[in-house]
């Protein structure tokens, strides 16, 4: 028999070392479990895998909301070598059965609520995650004849595969391996600095990277407790933040955007609160300065599906000195910014954000010539651009995809967002460039104003030329309700770039 390496069974290992703390609690139901219970969970679970027919490298799909299901499925995964695909159950039914399609997978588990999602897309075999089955597999999984001759899980195997947010076109299937996904934790652990006595409460959809990889995980790794929520409602999330003595949180812009309005934000003191972290998408500067009147910790991070997810640590007196960076590559991560010809920029010079390390993925599934693109030499290419300063602090500019080039010029959308976020009357701002025939793409502005408040587009028009360049000023302004959302709650870009095409 093989001798299992520490990247697959580093929960076993957390578990002997803090048995009787409270590893994961259901915000919804309130259940809770300690480190010992789900390990147990896990043992007995991975042993029913493999009675249900599972074997090494199968995939297991999983449609649910954020639940205690996906820690211990993703651990009996990883003990006996299954791949864990969670779902976005916010997908319509065409959109999910293209990734069931992609992902050949051999069972799924699916929560009662999404029966009729899971029944319309499944032609498979699939078991509910309420049914005495699944149940009785949690507490009492034989442990099996073949355990033996069970073949181990090496570093390098899957374990993990999540489609990514699909922000730029149809989600890719990351492959990540025991390995990243365990560098991933350590790097985070020991560069934010988690012990066993952080707690997190999980927002973002655990299939998600942002749900699982970016905290969940890490928290787990150091003995901490984490808290799941099915969903965000900001009062009740000030609330259960004070109530479970919240130590760490990661949200999207756009949650905190809504938290920061509430009346009890601004009653609520955050006392354990070590950091609020802002990630996934952009983040307006407005929400650094609600933080800063509270005189609370916020900082952003920046990071993908395909690299961990997390690459940075900036301290809080870091991060309202320098507002507005995602801080210095954390442990472990080689972060560097390419020119167009292939060589290494200067500070202060935008280029592509490459990473490197061992929290990377083993690849895109399904899709060589897409890990071809992206992959080269060890370097991750994000699509993404950024900067460094002289300190070695690093900003995000934006993605590749979505730079405007407008009469030759080039304008990065980020700049013009952060600034028209910064206009009172601007509650949300995305800008795009929009085909036209004498500026090849024309900047354009897509406002949601905040209620009761007025601006007309001459006037924002004005606000922005006193403040930036001419050609990146908006040369014509749309307003609408509220800026359309991705599943995973980013501004879906191409939904607007799409919808307002041949308008010029
Ligand atoms: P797809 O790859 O399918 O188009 P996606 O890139 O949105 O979707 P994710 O892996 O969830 O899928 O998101 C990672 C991307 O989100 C990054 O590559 C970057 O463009 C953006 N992002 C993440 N954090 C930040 C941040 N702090 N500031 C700006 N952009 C960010
Ligand atoms: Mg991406």
């Amino acid at each position: 028999t093989s001798v299992n390496s520490w990247e697959t069974e580093w929960f076993e290992w957390r578990s002997r070392m803090t048995p009787d703390k409270t590893a994961v609690v259901d915000g919804y139901s309130g259940l809770s479990w300690s480190y010992r219970q789900l390990q147990e969970r896990t043992e007995h679970l991975a042993a029913a895998l493999r009675q249900w027919g599972i074997s090494k490298g199968d995939r297991v799909a999983l449609l649910a909301p954020n639940g205690l299901c996906y820690f211990e499925l993703l651990f009996a995964c990883a003990r006996m070598g299954a791949v864990l695909v969670p779902l976005n159950w916010r997908l319509s039914g065409v959109e999910l059965g293209y990734i069931l399609d992609d992902c050949a997978y051999r069972l799924l588990f699916y929560h009662e609520e999404l029966e009729a999602l899971a029944q319309s897309v499944d032609p498979g075999r699939r078991i509910s995650l309420q049914s005495d089955s699944y149940a009785n597999a949690g507490t009492e999984g034989s442990v099996g004849t073949g355990e033996q001759t069970v073949q181990a899980p090496e570093a390098k195997d899957p374990l993990l595969m999540i489609y990514t947010g699909g922000t730029t076109g149809k989600p890719k299937g990351v492959v990540l391996s025991h390995l990243s996904v365990y560098a991933n934790a350590s790097n985070t652990v020991i560069s934010w600095g988690l012990t066993d006595r952080d707690v997190t409460v999980t927002y973002l959809p655990m299939f998600h990277t942002g749900g699982i990889n970016a905290l969940s995980l890490p928290v787990l790794l150091a003995g901490g407790t984490v808290v799941v929520e099915r969903e965000f409602k900001p009062e009740r999330a000030v609330m259960l933040l004070e109530l479970m003595q919240c130590s760490v949180v990661l949200m999207v812009p756009t949650m905190y955007h809504l938290l920061v309005q509430t009346q009890s934000y601004r009653e609520a003191s955050f006392r354990h609160m070590r950091a609020f972290i802002s990630g996934g998408a952009p983040c307006p500067l407005t929400i650094y300065d609600a933080f800063a009147a509270k005189g609370l910790p916020f900082k952003e991070g920046y990071g993908m599906t395909e690299a961990g997810p997390n690459n940075f640590y900036i301290d809080p007196a870091d991060a309202l000195r320098k507002r507005g960076s995602v801080g210095r590559p954390m442990i472990c991560n080689r972060i560097r910014i390419m020119r167009e010809n292939g060589t290494q920029a200067a500070a202060g010079e935008v280029g592509e954000i490459q990473i490197s390390g061992q929290h990377l993925f083993e690849a895109y599934w399904n899709n060589p010539k897409a890990t071809a693109e992206a992959c080269r030499e060890g370097w991750f290419c994000t699509g993404d651009l950024g900067r460094y300063d002289d300190e070695g602090f690093y900003y995000i500019v934006g993605r590749k995809k979505e730079m405007i080039i407008t009469g030759g010029e080039n304008v990065y959308p980020l700049e013009v967002e952060h600034l028209l976020q910064q206009h009172p009357a601007v509650a949300e701002a995305a800008v795009i460039g929009l085909p036209h025939a004498k500026w090849g793409e024309l900047v354009t502005a897509v406002i949601a104003l905040r209620d009761g408040s007025h601006a007309t587009s001459e006037e924002l028009q004005a606000y922005c030329a006193s403040r930036i360049g001419k050609y990146k000023v908006p040369k014509k302004i749309l307003f609408v309700e509220t800026l359309p959302k991705t599943p995973v709650g980013k501004i879906d870009k191409n939904g607007l770039v799409s919808a307002f095409s041949g308008l010029w």
